[in-house]
């Protein structure tokens, strides 16, 4: 017997629509890319993005063509967002910091028909517009072409595009399960491979980020993404904000220390979402210019760990609480987020500050296991240490262009990292299982000791990686940046390890190097650092 219950599709027009007829006048502040500040509401940006849909239509486009973007966090972004996918194309997003090869690898690869961009990246286009094999329509992001059209000649403006298209624009009824958008993974090996989301992996991942125990948005909330949407969706918040109707303050090109925390205290944020070293800026900044980031209350830290020290200087010089996720390209990208347990309320408070360093526990939706070399589950007992794999309803089934016996092992798509998972379900990253030192038969995790290293006040950057070892195979050797006109030494610096770890885990050495290699998504780029520094303790 079936239920009787409505079949609608989860799609991700109905969360624009919900947006536009409950939080018609929820505002959006966007910075604009040539600088200023734009105020807008829901209400207008759903009218744009029916606009957009329906133009694109009008272009003769067929469904599930993949429209790109290369653009900053603002609001023409967004009515992209759910304009391209509500009309039943695929939202492209694409990292700019990408070589050139790589972008050109990846607009090729989804055979990319239209390109919106930011006037930015008008002369990162017109290098590559040649060799871009499907490309039909250049969109720049702005009022007027201005004198864009000498670089990329044909290029169309994106306010002219709109004019063209029909607020009364309905939304077209689709399968759930069509294909919404596409992010390639920042390939630090190999090249870039495609993630394709759909409109229910959407849906159900902005419910995910909404649980109480998760990010929680509200209507009541003032969201400042940082993360760019160009890097996972800006983890899901766009749409999560739309699906709450919760203000949103969209940072544009700016995201430099200064830039946020004017803009956190300007338009009084209370959510803000980012990587670890977007928030070491904005804390150096806060105090230098005594900004008490009064209205902020939490922040979402992943991509990278959060080190301890971070979380600690939120929270005592700023009151304000550092929610520690973890999750990735694959994931959509959110697999676990860290949050209290009832039970915690009980324990001492440095006990529970302790709690919130890991990297948390899994949203209802994401499943996920530890398992030992042979593929056997490993004990949830904190301790034992095994390769994390998930599956879930926002978790990729195949690579686009790729099967599913390609992409998953048993049905479980492996993460690549190495964890421990405690009775709770509290979920501790150890490392990337290719960063791991292997010392001896002993494994020690270099996120462990980069934690420890950054809290050094000499400190900028820190990481570590295994360097070969004559006798332990391969021993810890920390890569540090010294902050400016700081001149620790190398036993100082070594010294910051002294009774927070066993004695045996402690780098060998230290080498100073002015900046930390870093890919396109911010994370450090490990192998070519252990190409430069991998033989420091041979002979
Ligand atoms: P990429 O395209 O570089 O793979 P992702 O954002 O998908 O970019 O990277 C995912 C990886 O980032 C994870 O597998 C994990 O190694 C790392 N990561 C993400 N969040 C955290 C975190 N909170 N702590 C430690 N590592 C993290």
């Amino acid at each position: 017997m079936l239920g009787q219950m409505m079949s609608q599709p989860l799609l991700i027009s109905s969360l624009i629509e919900h947006a536009e007829k409950y939080h018609s006048g929820g505002q959006i502040f966007s910075v604009n890319t040539g600088g200023g500040v734009e105020d807008t509401t829901w209400g207008q940006v759903a009218a744009n993005a029916r606009r957009l849909a329906s133009a694109l239509t009008g272009l003769g486009l067929d469904p599930q063509a993949r429209c790109g973007t290369i653009a900053w966090n603002n609001r023409r972004h967004l009515e992209i967002y759910f304009g391209v996918s509500g009309g039943g194309f695929v939202c492209h997003t694409i990292n700019p910091r990408l070589f050139p090869e790589q972008l050109v690898y990846i607009l090729n690869h989804a055979e990319d028909k239209v390109l919106f961009i930011d006037a930015t990246f008008v002369p990162l286009v017109a290098a590559i517009r040649d060799k871009l094999e499907h490309l039909e329509h250049i969109i720049l992001m702005e009022p007027t072409v201005g004198d864009a059209a000498d670089k990329l000649p044909g290029i169309i403006a994106y306010d002219d595009l709109l004019a063209q298209g029909d607020a009364g624009y309905a939304w077209p009824d689709m399968d759930e399960y069509t294909a919404s958008s596409l992010c390639y993974t920042s390939g630090t090996t190999g090249n870039p491979k495609g993630v394709l989301y759909s409109h229910r992996s959407t849906v159900l991942h902005s419910f995910g980020i909404n649980l109480a125990d998760s990010v929680a948005i509200s209507a009541a909330e003032v969201v400042l993404p940082v993360v760019p949407m160009f890097h996972v969706n800006a983890w899901g918040a766009p749409y999560a904000c739309a699906m709450v109707g919760a203000r949103m303050v969209m940072p544009g090109p700016g995201l430099d220390g200064p830039s946020l925390v004017s803009l956190i205290d300007t338009y009084r944020v209370s959510l803000a979402l980012g990587v670890p070293t977007i928030w070491l800026g904005l804390l150096g900044e806060a105090k230098k210019s005594g900004s008490k980031l009064a209205s902020l209350k939490r922040t979402v830290v992943g991509g990278s760990a959060c080190p301890p020290s971070m979380i600690k200087s939120f929270r005592e010089e700023f009151g304000v609480d550092t929610i520690h996720a973890w999750g990735m390209t694959e994931m959509s990208p959110v697999g676990t987020v860290n949050r209290p347990l009832a039970k915690h309320a009980d324990l001492p408070e440095a006990e529970q500050h302790h709690l919130r360093e890991n990297q948390g526990r899994p949203v209802y939706g994401v499943e996920l296991e530890i398992l030992d070399d042979d593929g056997k589950p490993l004990p949830h007992d904190g301790k034992a240490q095994g390769d994390l794999v998930t599956r879930g309803h926002w978790i990729l089934d195949a690579y686009f262009r790729k099967t599913t016996e390609e992409t998953l092992t048993n049905g479980w798509f492996d993460t690549g990292d190495v964890a421990t998972m405690d009775p709770d379900g509290y979920v501790t990253i150890k490392d990337r299982s290719k960063d791991i030192i292997k010392s001896g038969g002993e494994w020690i995790s270099s996120v462990e000791l980069e934690n420890i290293a950054i809290s050094h006040p000499a400190l900028a950057d820190a990481a570590v990686i295994g360097a070969r070892h004559e006798k332990w195979d391969e021993r810890p050797v920390l890569v540090a940046v010294k902050v400016e006109g700081q001149d620790p030494s190398e036993q100082d610096v070594l010294s910051v390890f002294e009774g927070k770890i066993a004695k045996w885990q402690v780098p060998d050495k230290v080498v100073f190097t002015d900046v930390l290699p870093r890919n396109a998504t911010g994370k450090v780029l490990k192998r070519n650092l252990r190409e430069e520094f991998g033989e420091v303790l041979i002979g």
